[in-house]
């Protein structure tokens, strides 16, 4: 970008509530025109988003306003009819938070990025921004489990359908589609088996029959798979994992273009008020700034202790991406799908529910939680929290037993995380 068009744009900031310069600027939230995608991916996550005020700071500032003040009657009009850009209230934008969402839209290569106050207030906006009674919506057996109370109980009421598949059977979603289907909804990998869908082929599936594809990208982020890139039309976003990655606030986001999400969804979350606080958006674009370097160490650590894990006699069957003996273990790897196995492991024990709880019960360093995408280890017996609102048929026929454990892989040492598994998996029963 030439000198001048900069020098105005930090000008245009620093006087927020009464530059016409900003009027050039596009509108919320397409993302800072510099040309960020020519730029690597950890250039973007530490520098995108943050236009430096007159002040001259180097972090990004925390606007903690709910209002922003006008230079005139006149102008408050304009900004209010949607004539001139710029800030009203923080429900609607806040530069703080738009920071974080041109900082994510840039890292998934998304036109326009949405914040929202938790995953699940990003899939309930998405929801509402993009359909309506009547429609029908077809989705991956195995969601996070507040996802598919969201799609059966509440969207439900309000008349959209749900159908669900199994995340790897390509010839089911087709099978599943009707004419009043208009969204496809998946994660790849799954929780808590990682198991993983080939994102290309449904996108074409989804645009076939004139419906949208969203993927939930919780698990391998932005770092390693970019859903956009292999044709989905939206990505969501549980922030509250590793996008922050030390386990400190609840957010969310949605990714995808100027129209699904820079107008539909925007404007249900302007409307209805799941937006993000501003220090939390803070909080998000620190944890941004990390998020290569962390995943990177995050799938180092997991596939050590998949490895290690594979070789227990105690453990019956490890769930890990990077593993040969994945079933979808084509879809990993540099210039793949997804770049790296993840974080997370999940691994059986012989014995069910009470062998599980004595190798969960025996950590000591390990926090026994169910979130994830901390950079400490987490432990949780998935059949017993967070699937534990399922019937045993609906668990076994997911596949997720009683002797199932999850472990979100956290940057400890990780012989220290494996001295503290292997004090369960020996124990005596
Ligand atoms: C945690 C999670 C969500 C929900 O996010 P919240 O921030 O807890 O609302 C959605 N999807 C997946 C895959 C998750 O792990």
């Amino acid at each position: 970008m030439p000198s001048a068009s900069r020098a105005a744009k930090r000008q245009c900031l620093s006087c927020i509530t009464r530059c016409s310069v900003h009027e050039n600027d596009p509108p919320h939230p397409e993302p800072d025109p510099e040309p960020d995608h020519e730029r690597g991916f950890a250039t973007r996550a530490l520098r995108t988003g943050h236009v430096r005020t007159a002040e001259g700071e180097h972090c990004e500032p925390i606007f903690t306003t709910s209002s922003f003040v006008f230079a005139s009657a006149a102008e408050a009009a304009a900004r209010f009819a949607g004539e001139v850009p710029g800030n009203i209230y923080s429900r609607f934008t806040n530069p703080t938070v738009r920071a974080f969402e041109q900082r994510l839209a840039a890292l998934e290569g998304g036109a326009a990025c949405v914040a929202t106050a938790s995953g699940m207030s990003a899939i309930l906006a998405t929801c509402m921004g993009l359909l309506k009674a009547g429609d029908h919506l077809v989705a991956s057996r195995s969601l996070f489990g507040s996802t598919s109370m969201l799609f059966d109980k509440y969207l439900a009421r309000f008349g959209v359908e749900t159908s669900y598949v199994d995340l790897t059977d390509l010839e089911a979603w087709a099978a599943a589609i009707r004419p009043q289907t208009r969204l496809l909804f998946l994660e790849t990998p799954s929780n808590p088996l990682t198991e993983m869908a080939e994102i290309a082929p449904l996108a074409d599936l989804a645009h076939t029959h004139d419906c949208l594809l969203a993927v939930d990208n919780c698990f391998s982020t932005p770092a390693l798979q970019r859903p956009l890139a292999y044709g989905a039309d939206l990505v969501i976003h549980s922030a509250t994992k590793y996008l922050d990655g030390q386990g400190r606030c609840v957010g969310g986001a949605v990714v995808g273009d100027a129209k699904h999400v820079g107008e539909d969804v925007f404007g249900v979350v302007r409307t209805t008020g799941p937006s993000m606080s501003p220090f939390n958006a803070w909080l998000f674009l620190k944890g941004l700034e990390t998020l290569e370097l962390r995943m990177q160490a995050h799938c180092m650590a997991a596939q050590a202790l998949a490895r290690w894990l594979d070789a227990q006699p105690a453990v019956q069957r490890v769930h890990y991406p990077g593993l040969a003996a994945h079933p979808q273990r084509h879809l990993v790897g540099p210039e793949r799908q997804q770049r790296a196995g993840g974080g997370i492991v999940a691994f059986e024990v012989a014995g069910g529910r009470e062998a599980a709880w004595r190798v969960i019960d025996a950590t000591r360093l390990c926090s026994i939680t169910a979130n994830l995408g901390d950079t400490k280890t987490t432990i949780t017996h998935p059949a017993s929290t967070t699937h534990g609102r399922l019937s045993p048929e609906a668990r076994a026929s997911a596949g997720i037993g009683e002797g199932l454990i999850r472990v979100a892989v956290g940057l400890e040492c990780i012989e220290d995380i494996q001295a503290d598994l292997a004090r369960g998996l020996d124990a005596p029963s």
